[in-house]
């Protein structure tokens, strides 16, 4: 009988294909006896041709991607043949008769211990160093290189855990699903996938043991994983259902109650992939990502022209700009300090505005100027807002700056229980579905040991949702989702039914959230998140809701 993996599914879709394992890293090249003098001249031709080979593979792989990925990639590239550390190799070969691998190595370190200690941007570039290091070692000893492998048909990566480097070099037509034994729900390889719309099961028990060539059938809908499946499943798992690439109406149930269907961007390029995707409009512009790892803060003026570009793809359009919510996962260390015990329940989110009310105005100053140029309809939303005073104080400073659309983001338990409090003063409000999990289950939202307990199905977390709707509902106020739960296609129906007005998402999963949503009526939408909170476990919820939503296998989702 076929073996089934379970994990956590987190974005949906079906394929069958041979697996293909991540390579392991590459070790620290032993030391060994000085190479003989008469060797040493063609070891250190060997560096110079292995760094020029990596830097041929790199521009290759920036050629068949576009965008960050070819940047990414373009500038690793030149890392590879530096002088410093090409020139540092060779003459640890020629003057003190290193292997070149182990020289290679050596004068890596050294020159990424240099960068990392002068810090800023060129801290950044130590990386770069440490990862061109592995792959022209990799060249000199013949083992696979790092990174995503390639194979001349279509697979399932299979790793302990994606980098964001690797992640850069990912093509959807090859890696056709991605199963990882790590990571969480809301972690970088999810979200990525997600926005590459690949078939992802991350925190997968067993898929250590998968092997290279071994054929899997993995359904991302529904987090399993078939070994050497039979050849009906591999059929079935292997029919072409494609959903279109972009949403071609505005979200609503089948029987026409309205659901905005909106995208989740981060910086201005984001703004216009989500426009071409058909959103209605942006649910959540993260803007701390416009300004990560800056020492200093941003200008109101650099400020204004980056929030004017997102404006500008959406004209007439909600776009919901959410104040900088730095800290934890998201230093930006000229407003967070780097020496909290528990970053997470620290001074992030709205809280480094009380030490830092300056960088708050700054940013609402850049905000309205930026508006006012624009023809999108502006809101302005804060991150983790605790409390009925902060909310206060958060309206106040918006209308000193005619920023009429004031709303709070529901991250924290107090503020979901309390929503009838602060909806009184607030415009309106934004589940953030991926805090609200962690803080409601007291589960890490990057361990992937605890991604069983990390989904926004628990029960618990839906009572919470279902607590902020009807608080917001006393005073007319609208609630939206921004976590990725709102890109679970079963779940956004659960959503709606709790009451949920507005779904923000990565723009790949817009398609599938409309396809689904436009199959149930209000009040099957209403009845399942009954199911779901009746059930006495998250996978209970989920296998339930799923159970009653056919279309979800017509689609494959
Ligand atoms: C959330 O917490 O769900 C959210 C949308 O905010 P972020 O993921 O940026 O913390
Ligand atoms: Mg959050």
């Amino acid at each position: 009988m076929t073996q089934v993996l379970r994990g956590v599914a987190v974005s949906a879709g079906r394929c069958a294909a041979p697996v293909a394992r991540m390579a392991a890293a590459v070790a620290e090249p032993a030391p060994a006896p000085a190479l003989d003098e008469s060797k040493r001249e063609a070891a250190a031709a060997a560096i110079v041709a292995a760094s020029q080979q990596v830097q041929q593979d790199l521009l290759a792989a920036a050629a068949s991607v576009s965008g960050t990925a070819a940047e990414i990639l373009t500038v690793t590239s030149t890392m590879a043949t530096d002088p410093a550390l090409v020139s540092s190799a060779t003459t640890k070969v020629t003057d003190d008769g290193e292997s070149p691998e182990r020289a290679v190595w050596l004068a890596a370190d050294a020159l990424a211990e240099q960068l990392a200690a002068l810090g800023g941007n060129l801290a950044e570039r130590a990386t770069d160093v440490r990862d061109v290091r592995s792959r022209i070692v990799a060249h000199l000893t013949g083992v696979p290189g790092p990174g995503v492998p390639r194979r001349d048909e279509p697979f399932v990566l299979v790793a302990e855990d994606l980098a964001p480097a690797d992640t850069a070099t990912l093509d959807p037509a090859s890696v056709l699903a991605i199963v990882t034994s790590g990571g969480g729900p809301t972690s970088h390889t999810s979200i990525l996938a997600r926005s590459l719309g690949i078939p992802c099961i991350v925190a997968t028990i067993g898929a250590d043991d998968l092997v290279d060539g071994q054929v899997i059938a993995v359904d991302g809908g529904s987090g399993e994983v078939h070994v050497e499946p039979d050849a009906e499943l591999i059929e079935r798992f292997s029919l072409e259902i494609s959903l279109p690439e972009a949403l071609t109406e505005p979200g609503r149930t089948k029987d026409g109650h309205a659901v905005a269907l909106l995208a989740n961007i981060g910086n201005p390029d984001g703004a216009d992939a989500a426009a071409q995707a058909g959103a209605e409009g942006v649910g959540l512009f993260r803007t701390e990502f416009c300004f990560l790892g800056r020492e200093t803060a941003p200008s109101v003026e650099e400020q204004v022209a980056q929030y004017g570009k997102v404006l500008e793809a959406f004209p007439g359009k909600k776009v919901v700009i959410r104040t900088l919510d730095a800290g934890a996962d998201k230093p930006l260390p000229f407003v967070t300090a780097d020496d909290e015990p528990n970053p997470a329940l620290g001074v992030r989110g709205l809280r480094t505005s009380w030490d830092r009310p300056d960088v708050l105005e700054d940013q609402l100053q850049a905000i309205a100027q930026a508006a006012k140029a624009a023809e999108a309809d502006v809101h302005v939303m804060a991150p983790m807002v605790a409390t009925v005073a902060e909310t206060e104080t958060f309206v106040d400073a918006c209308a000193r700056h005619g920023i009429g659309q004031a709303g709070i983001m529901i991250e924290i338990p107090a503020s979901a229980l309390r929503a009838r409090d602060l909806l009184k003063v607030a415009s309106f409000a934004s589940i953030g579905t991926n805090d609200l999990t962690q803080y409601a289950m007291a589960s890490d939202r990057e361990l992937a040991s605890l991604a069983s307990l990390s989904t926004p199905w628990q029960p618990a977390v839906l009572d919470l949702i279902a607590a902020a709707c009807d608080g917001a509902a006393r005073h007319g106020r609208p609630v939206g989702v921004c976590g990725e739960a709102a890109a679970d296609p079963a779940l956004a129906a659960v959503l709606v039914g709790l009451g949920v007005a507005s779904l923000s998402m990565t723009p790949r999963s817009l398609p599938a959230v409309g396809a689904i949503l436009a199959t149930v009526e209000l009040d099957e939408c209403r009845a399942l998140a009954e199911v779901a909170r009746d059930a006495s476990s998250a996978d209970e919820a989920r296998a339930a809701v799923r159970d009653r939503i056919p279309a979800l296998e017509e689609w494959a989702l």
